[in-house]
């Protein structure tokens, strides 16, 4: 009693005090400044998809209420996080925004605090992660920066908690001292990239003489032409053949779990009397697909995103990306197009939204178009348990390692369709020449594990379960429903001449277009659709799968439309219908086409 009094008390107090928010691109340490000025452990995920919240508290030693928004790249407001980040900043609850930059990303980061300055005027910029610009040869003119953003600026390591002290101080000064807002002047939340950079000049001494010979060494072997290539295939190999060989005994267990747990319930239900209809509904239909989605998703991913995400950490995937820039430029494409399409390998839609990091207007929209020719985590899983059924050369480590070249072979096929697509793109309906740029690489960091467990398992493993889990419910029900009345069979009929021409059948093309809410889906679906237990393997088999259909489900499941919430994003980020039309042809004609080319190769040898 006396315990929920004083947390009603804290929240009262924390509803009355003066709210400062903290605001920032993605990654920058923003929450790592919150928890340090809160003393909580708190995270703001930005995945999209997800529901964005911001994490709130009260600051150390005052009552101010610090209030952790979720990060991104502009104040466009086109997606969730920007919509939220805006709004709050924009709103009048606040009595001071705090703007996270990062030091060893000035442009980039100036371009989103000026983006805020021309909303707010109550603001401090924080230049965090100095210590890792030192590292670089950055230093940061703290002087400079405050007498051009005319805000106090204050340079924080929020690691070590170097400056937090100083930050926090300048907080309270700018709450006290706190302006009616002016707003004679209008806010311009569009691109501020050339004061950016005209300020980044200013305010940021590169010396090159400081940065670390060892980091150079490792910069030039992971983006040299040849050893960055051969270092980024490895390390893709060898993340899928931990994932696949890891994956597999989970996944059987947990289908020969599912199975028998089903037949307890289906049978403790018709003992109960429920009727035979009710209890076929709820165990063949919804729990059978939710219990298929759980077995063939749940051990990939549980393997896969932790490994992604400690790439993510380190500071590799961009490393990856520098390895692709010249070939997309020499596409017609914008070069950091390759670090959009590696933000795609996680989420196609949180790869669209980072499309925004590319100025020029058309190769913004090729990135966009071609996003979803990557395969998004959604497709992993079913992917990974695919190549696990079908593709067994030897045995052991050895099979596993076939398996993980293969899957290797098709994440690279989907970068070459991403490149033949942004150079149709680029000679047909965005002509125009590739731009030059710079792709700023961050530093190389010691991966915080528990973050990246806390990540990889809150922001992606359960949020692409819990997607799929919700959706397979129902989609559960309605396949069902489809069987019972026998409309199934009549859909599935009608598409199985289409579905054989690509090399697979009616019940494949069904599961796609059921599989429309989430990518996850189309696999389970598939094998709701066809019935039966015993894992997926045997399913598959018992529906005469071989070899072909596996090749062609293989590229089919590479190429297909974008899910329904990529292309709500791509309408939202295009503000059109014709592009999120191109946007949705583009893979799904390049997956028609492949699987008819490869129905036929196999035709033409007998196959
Ligand atoms: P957010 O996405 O902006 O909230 O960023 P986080 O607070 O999650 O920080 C991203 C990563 O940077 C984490 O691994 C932090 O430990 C690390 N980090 C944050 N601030 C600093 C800093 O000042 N120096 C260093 N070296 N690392 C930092």
């Amino acid at each position: 009693m006396g315990l929920t009094r004083e947390r009603e008390g804290r929240r009262k107090r924390a509803q009355d005090a003066p709210r400062v928010l903290l605001a920032g691109n993605p990654n920058v340490g923003k929450s790592t400044v919150f928890n340090a000025l809160t003393g909580l452990s708190r995270h703001t995920g930005n995945w999209t998809g997800k529901t964005v919240d911001c994490a709130e508290g009260v600051m150390r030693g005052s009552s101010l209420v610090l209030c952790d928004l979720p990060g991104c790249y502009s104040l466009d407001a086109g997606s969730p996080e920007e919509e939220i980040a805006r709004e709050a900043i924009e709103s009048p609850d606040h009595s001071a925004v705090v703007i996270v930059c990062d030091a060893s990303a000035p442009v980039r980061s100036l371009n989103f605090a000026l983006q805020t300055l021309s909303v707010t005027r109550n603001a401090i910029v924080c230049v965090n992660l100095i210590d890792e610009a030192a590292k670089r040869g950055i230093r940061v003119d703290g002087s400079a920066l405050a007498g051009e953003l005319g805000v106090p600026v204050v340079l924080t390591d929020a690691s070590k908690g170097k400056g937090l002290d100083e930050l926090k101080k300048a907080i309270i000064g700018t709450v006290e001292n706190e302006k009616a807002e002016d707003r004679d002047f209008s806010p311009q939340t569009g691109p501020h990239w050339a004061e950016a950079e005209r300020i980044a000049e200013l305010a940021f001494t590169f010396d090159a003489d400081t940065v670390s010979a060892k980091r150079l060494k490792l910069d030039r072997l992971l983006t040299g032409r040849f050893t960055g290539k051969a270092i980024m295939l490895l390390l893709l190999a060898l993340s899928l053949f931990i994932t696949l060989v890891g994956a597999q005994a989970p996944s059987s267990l947990l289908s020969r779990l599912s199975d028998r747990l089903l037949g307890s319930i289906t049978r403790g239900l018709l003992c109960a009397g429920v009727s035979e209809t009710l209890v076929s509904a709820l165990c063949d239909g919804m729990l059978g697909t939710l219990f298929t989605v759980v077995s063939v998703m749940l051990p990939p991913m549980a393997i896969f995103f932790p490994l992604f995400t400690l790439l993510e950490d380190l500071g590799l995937l961009p490393r990856i990306a520098f390895g692709m820039d010249r070939g997309f430029a020499r596409c017609g494409a914008c070069g950091r197009s390759a670090l959009t399409l590696c933000m795609g390998l996680g989420c196609n839609a949180a790869g669209v939204v980072g499309c925004r990091i590319i100025e020029s207007p058309r190769e913004r929209m090729i990135a966009i178009l071609t996003n979803s020719l990557i395969p998004c985590n959604g497709r992993f899983p079913a992917l990974a348990a695919l190549i696990t059924a079908f593709f067994t050369v030897g045995a052991g480590a050895f099979a596993g390692a076939v398996r993980a070249v293969i899957m290797a072979g098709a994440i690279l096929l989907s970068i070459g369709a991403a490149l033949g697509a942004s150079k149709l793109l680029s000679v047909t309906l965005l002509r125009g020449e590739s731009s030059s740029f710079v792709l700023e690489l961050p530093p190389f960091r010691r991966p915080n594990i528990r973050r990246v467990i806390v990540r990889s398992m809150l922001d992606r493993t359960l949020f692409v379960l819990g997607r799929a889990v919700l959706a397979a419910l129902p989609a559960g029900l309605v396949i069902w429903a489809l069987r019972y009345t026998g409309v199934m069979g009549v859909i599935a009929g009608r598409l199985d001449p289409i579905g054989r021409a690509l090399g697979l059948d009616g019940g494949v093309l069904v599961a796609y277009a059921l599989g429309l809410p989430a990518n996850e889906l189309i696999m389970p679906l598939l094998l709701s659709i066809y019935g039966g237990g015993g894992g997926m393997a045997s399913i598959l088999a018992a529906n005469g799968w071989g070899i072909k259909n596996a090749v062609c489900m293989l590229l089919m499941m590479l190429f297909h439309s974008p899910c329904a919430t990529t292309l709500l994003t791509i309408k939202k980020e295009t503000r059109s219908i014709k592009w999120c039309f191109i946007a949705f042809l583009i893979p799904v004609v390049t997956g028609v086409s492949l699987c008819a080319l490869i129905n036929l190769a196999f035709g033409a040898f007998g196959l």
